[in-house]
């Protein structure tokens, strides 16, 4: 017959067994003793891990940029092509997580006028805490820029469901590539689009393109972004070049972590789907121009052949297309993206908020709006990208 075992309390007034005891000294103790080692034991205990304090340095908080007029002069104009604005909407629809790239183009020194003629889509090197460009990627890049007359003049990057403003660590991104190139005497840009930013009501995404200038003030020098109203040049974009990018980015993105289901609704009070609000806003970047129906119907093929259908019928491979392999164009189709897609679901924002691995800030914070301090420091919280300190690859520019 087995002997049923002996519970008893221990030190602490946890129950256990009493062979467990066995060698230790065993203290007898009243209710109230229990009571005080039990508190002791709780005091004991690790705290837990504090969270930063509102007001403490945070590089993901959002400024608001300031604008150029007549106490800080705007010192060179911004014409950027449509092919630039093209390539950098489509990159941005497809991704959940912050998508990367360069912006090529030229500095006419006389006429003080920058022009952006080109976006390189780069792949984005996750960190835990922030993604950076790719260093080889971003060597593809510069070179790929270089084989079309091209400089590298900016770089771009997503904030896909927030305010278009920069971050303190953008700032400072930005600050170090733009002392970094003003060696050459050529400004360098940054630009932040935000395709499905809630506060937007618009399909139309919100582009920002901006500059640091240093400011010394009461309380020390201080850098901070100015905002460029560009314009948009009545060049017809590259139908080749254009697509070539954009079937990297739908290679790249379609069976990716992260990337938007461009069949579902972009948002609950819209009747379009992703596609349709991607297409949407491309429609607007081109609408001065004329005949660019081509490049909207190939984008709108493309995307319900190779991206839709794809994410749907086939699994996650994880691989993805080599940067600027070269594709063949896919033959257009006769059919239009409300016809094929009956879908009732929204694209999920809030998924968009809580992907630790993408960096994506909470959506709903940009509805807040920025503070009424003289700071202009939006109450954000989420992770950024970061490009490297000194590019290599631009270096040969
Ligand atoms: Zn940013």
């Amino acid at each position: 017959m087995r002997t049923r075992k002996r519970r008893v309390r221990d030190a602490f007034g946890n129950w256990c067994d009493a062979r467990d005891l066995e060698g230790q000294t065993y203290e007898h103790l009243s209710a109230e003793e229990f009571a005080l080692r039990r508190e002791e034991m709780r005091k004991r205990q690790p705290k837990p891990c504090k969270l930063p304090k509102r007001g403490a340095f945070d590089p993901f908080q959002l400024i608001q940029c300031k604008a150029f007029g007549e106490e800080r002069q705007e010192p060179f104009r911004v014409i950027v092509c449509a092919e630039a604005l093209v390539v950098v909407d489509v990159h941005a629809h497809v991704s959940m997580g912050e998508v990367i790239g360069l912006l090529g183009g030229s500095y006419d020194h006389e006429d003080k006028v920058l022009r952006i003629c080109a976006a390189e889509p780069c792949n984005s090197l996750s960190t835990g805490l922030q993604c950076e460009m790719d260093p080889v990627s971003q060597t593809q890049a510069s070179e790929m820029l270089g084989v079309r007359g091209h400089s590298v003049v900016g770089w771009y990057h997503s904030h896909p469901a927030f305010d278009p403003n920069p971050s303190l660590r953008d700032i400072d991104t930005q600050a170090k590539y733009q002392n970094y190139f003003s060696r050459g005497g050529a400004p360098f840009i940054g630009m932040i689009v935000s395709p499905y930013n809630p506060s937007n009501s618009s399909p139309v995404s919100q582009n920002t393109c901006l500059l640091v200038q240093e400011e010394t003030g009461s309380s020390g020098t201080q850098k901070l972004p100015y905002k460029f109203e560009y314009q948009i040049s009545l060049e017809p974009p590259d139908l080749t070049e254009v697509m070539r990018r954009a079937e990297w980015v739908v290679f790249k993105y379609r069976h990716s972590y992260g990337s938007v289901p461009m069949e579902r609704l972009y948002r609950s009070d819209s009747s379009l789907t992703c596609l349709e609000k991607m297409l949407t806003s491309l429609r607007t970047i081109l609408s001065e121009i004329p005949e660019t129906e081509t490049v909207l119907f190939q984008i709108e093929a493309l995307f319900i052949t190779h991206f839709i259908d794809k994410q749907e019928t086939e699994q996650a491979s994880g691989s993805s297309s080599h940067l600027h392999e070269q594709f063949k164009l896919f033959p257009a189709h006769t059919f239009t993206t409300s016809e094929l897609m009956d879908s009732s679901e929204v694209l999920d924002y809030e998924e968009m908020c809580s992907n630790e691995e993408q960096s994506i800030i909470n959506a709903s914070s940009s509805d807040k709006g920025f503070n009424s301090s003289s700071s202009g420091i939006q109450d954000v919280a989420g992770k950024e990208v970061n490009i490297p300190l000194v590019p290599s690859a631009e270096s040969e520019y």
